[in-house]
């Protein structure tokens, strides 16, 4: 799978063509999502263009780490997208159901056109913009901006350059190649600041989200001959340290660092009792394929599903059986 000639033709052309262009990332957006969307939704407003962006999220709340972002303007509740636009696109979705309550109108839509880099896509536009070998859904807004000869500048360069520190955790990831570095030095030119921007997306907490990670690292276990370590937080748990879920994304981050476990996973209670379950892999596991099985997705080191059991432990026990 790979993004041709006739593709970025056909979606700068039903771009050209509409009258309303739909944005709509998946529901709780990270980094990749969020800063891809706002810098397509920077560029067309450049351009005079008329633009809906929003995510199916309910409640509809935008993750406090990236409230830095430019563009913040440009955002409307889900309740403000039409139930069959003209134009959608896509940001960061690998599947139709990741628009959460936007799903609807993402099949409703006239025309589709998906960016995205996941490689379990199942290519659902109309239009398909879409590039596993890339580390994020920015480097194909990046392009996909290029490609509509709409210039760069620092707010649009400050989305993007989010995108893909986040997808590459910092350039950490194996998905780092020089390209992505070439875009990064790119965006870098416009004067945005770096530093500031892995600060707040990265070493900015809450301090009760310290008293959250104690209590996370307190329990975590190793699980015997499957190479894991795992652990788990409750609604309890949040309310007990005033933290928001959206909070809790740096536990993992500490979790996957055990020098004994190839794999990580962390399950996080929803409010309706469910689980969201995290798992990060050091190289040697396919979690992307794990997740898959369990309804879920990502990619081969980063992927996640949500839990139907309302017992974290016997979620970890039917991952290990696919693990051992
Ligand atoms: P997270 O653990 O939430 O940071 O997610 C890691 C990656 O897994 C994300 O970038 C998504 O690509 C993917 N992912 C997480 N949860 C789901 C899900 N429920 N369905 C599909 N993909 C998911
Ligand atoms: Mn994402
Ligand atoms: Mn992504």
């Amino acid at each position: 799978m790979s993004i041709g000639p006739n593709d970025w033709r056909e979606a700068l052309s039903a771009i050209e063509g509409a009258e309303q262009i739909v944005l709509a990332c998946h529901q709780g957006p990270d980094g990749d999502a969020l800063g891809s969307m706002l810098a397509l939704a920077l560029a067309l407003r450049k351009r005079g263009r008329e633009t809906v962006a929003s995510w199916g999220s309910d409640p509809f709340v935008l993750p406090r780490h990236y409230a830095f972002l430019p563009g913040l303007d440009l955002l409307s509740p889900p309740s403000d997208v039409p139930a069959t636009p003209e134009l959608m696109v896509t940001f960061d979705c690998g599947s139709i159901e990741r628009l959460g309550t936007l799903e609807a109108s993402g099949r409703g839509a006239k025309q589709l056109v998906v960016i995205d880099h996941h490689v379990s896509n199942d290519s659902f536009g109309t239009i398909n913009l879409i590039d596993p070998d890339v580390a994020a859904s920015a480097v194909v807004t990046y392009k996909l901006i290029g490609e509509m000869g709409i210039p760069l500048d620092r707010d649009i360069a400050v989305c993007l350059y989010t995108g893909i520190l986040t997808d590459t955790g910092s350039f950490k990831y194996r998905n780092t190649t020089p390209e992505i570095h070439h875009i990064a030095a790119d965006l870098l030119s416009y004067g945005i600041a770096h530093d500031d921007i892995a600060r707040l997306v990265y070493d900015t907490h809450p301090v009760g989200f310290l008293k959250l990670l104690a209590l996370g690292l307190e329990r975590a276990e190793v699980v015997p001959g499957a190479s894991m370590i795992w652990t788990w937080m409750t609604q309890a748990d949040l309310e007990r340290t005033g933290v928001e879920m959206e909070d809790t994304e740096a536990l993992i981050d500490v979790i996957r660092t055990a020098d004994v476990a190839e794999v990580a996973c962390v399950l996080k209670e929803l409010r309706d009792g469910t689980y969201k379950v995290s798992m990060r892999s050091k190289g040697g596991v396919d979690v992307g394929a794990i997740c898959s099985s369990f309804g879920g997705g990502g990619h081969a080191f980063a992927a996640g599903f949500t839990a139907d059991r309302e017992d974290p432990r016997a979620t970890v026990e039917a991952i290990v059986a696919k693990l051992r």
